[in-house]
């Protein structure tokens, strides 16, 4: 039998003295340092598999197939779900192209958005994540400030990233950002030499090197308030930014720009009439530009695109269409109580009528809908009820008109 201080790693060939830990099998012995190495090699095939299951799922999804999960979840607003499923997939593309090859580099299809408030751009953005399966997050513009300024930096859409993939650095690398109310950090008047104001123009710049690909320290939770923890270093560099907004006002601009050409090329506007009422539809980057994004941000979000606004008809639909539907919901909820819930087409024609009426948008539906069944989700569960009959008429009994009022003012 071998002595104790002539026990030897099995695989290296150190001595148990030259050690500091050597562990025992069945018929040899590993010490500590082969170990470490083993463990090295482990996590390094493991997530070289993970980012090749993620490249063949990568491969999947088409252009078409992306649209037509979108279309699963988001009514109409079909140019946008177009174009987004264009710009995904070449973000695919883009993420399995080869490292070496020296040829053409495809660039990121950061996407930019632009549409009233409540028309869809968050959820499209949304499903996209839920689609890819990549974490999502969300953040608001108008919070964040240039290094140095009280408010968050733009690191912060970072740590969200990594709060939203549970500090997996990998993942959070391949996720999606919305930024919303990209607008409101628009340079504010024409004249950037007079008007330089540090909000707009200041995180504009900051954002840049997020968008175009960058390594970034990021603080994992509270920003520059917790300057003792560690900071994570994350690649922007395959995270797809989706930027949206509502850029009130800039019809005015297309407009403008729409009426110059037409008197330079009068003779083509005969032919392709403009819509007043949808102007958004013709919107160029230079119009985010007039409205005061600077050049270099636009030139970074080089897929723009717009939403339509939400007519009846359209409301109409979202109410029962989608997957996911604000009725399919109720459908749901009630069914858990062994409750069949029935609503007949009036009483969803008159929720529509309301939320025009009263200008509640696409989110006005769901307030609407609580309002007018909050009373029987309480009572339902309680009695023996099996069915729950929503009419025009028991609709309209439960949504007075301050109600309506309460609703309006918190759109
Ligand atoms: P935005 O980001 O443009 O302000 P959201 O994406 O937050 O708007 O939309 C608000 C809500 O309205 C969504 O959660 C969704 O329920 C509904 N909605 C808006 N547009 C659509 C649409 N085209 N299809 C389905 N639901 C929609």
């Amino acid at each position: 039998m071998t002595k104790e201080k002539d026990l030897e790693c099995s695989f290296c060939g150190r001595k148990k003295v030259e050690t500091d830990l050597l562990i025992a099998g069945i018929e040899a012995h590993i010490c500590d340092k082969c170990i470490e190495q083993a463990h090295g090699i482990v996590r390094e095939e493991i997530s070289e598999s993970k980012t090749n299951t993620l490249s063949s799922e990568l491969i999947l999804k088409k252009p078409k197939e992306i649209k037509a999960f979108l279309d699963q979840y988001i009514i109409g607003q079909d140019q946008t779900k177009k174009s987004m499923s264009v710009a995904v997939y070449n973000h695919y593309k883009r993420l399995l192209q080869t490292k070496d090859e020296n040829d053409v580099e495809i660039e990121k299809s950061n996407i930019i958005l632009v549409g009233e408030t409540g028309t869809g751009k968050t959820l499209v953005a949304k499903t996209i994540a839920k689609m890819l399966n990549v974490p999502f997050a969300i953040v608001d513009a108008t919070v964040l400030t240039q290094a140095g300024y009280v408010g968050e930096d733009v690191e912060s859409i970072l740590s969200r990233l990594l709060q939203a993939s549970d500090y997996d650095v990998a993942k959070a690398e391949r996720g999606i950002v919305f930024i919303d109310e990209i607008d409101k950090i628009a340079r504010k008047g024409d004249n950037p030499s007079i008007t330089r104001d540090v909000s707009g123009e200041g995180v504009q710049q900051a954002l840049l090197k997020l968008l175009e690909g960058a390594q970034v320290n990021v603080a994992p939770k509270g920003g520059r308030k917790h300057p003792d923890q560690k900071f994570i270093e994350v690649d922007t560099k395959n995270i797809l930014f989706i930027a949206g907004g509502a850029f009130s006002g800039i019809q005015r601009t297309i407009s403008k720009r729409l009426n110059m050409q037409a008197v330079g090329f009068s003779a083509s506007i005969e032919e392709d009439k403009i819509d007043e009422d949808n102007l958004l539809q013709y919107i160029i980057p230079a119009d985010l530009k007039e409205f005061g994004l600077i050049p270099e941000i636009i030139g970074r979000l080089p897929v723009l695109s717009y939403m339509n606004p939400l007519d009846a008809i359209t409301l109409r639909s979202i109410l029962t269409e989608p997957k996911n539907s604000i009725i399919k919901q109720y459908t749901k909820l009630f069914g858990m109580d062994d409750v069949e819930f029935i609503i007949d087409n009036e009483a969803l024609d008159y929720i529509v009528e309301k939320a025009v009426e009263y200008k509640l948008g696409a989110r006005g539906l769901r307030s609407l809908c609580e309002a007018i069944l909050t009373d029987a989700m309480f009572e339902l569960p309680s009695t023996e009820e099996r069915e729950f009959k929503v009419t025009k008429e028991y609709a309209a009994a439960k949504l007075t008109n301050s109600t309506l009022k309460k609703l309006r003012a918190a759109s």
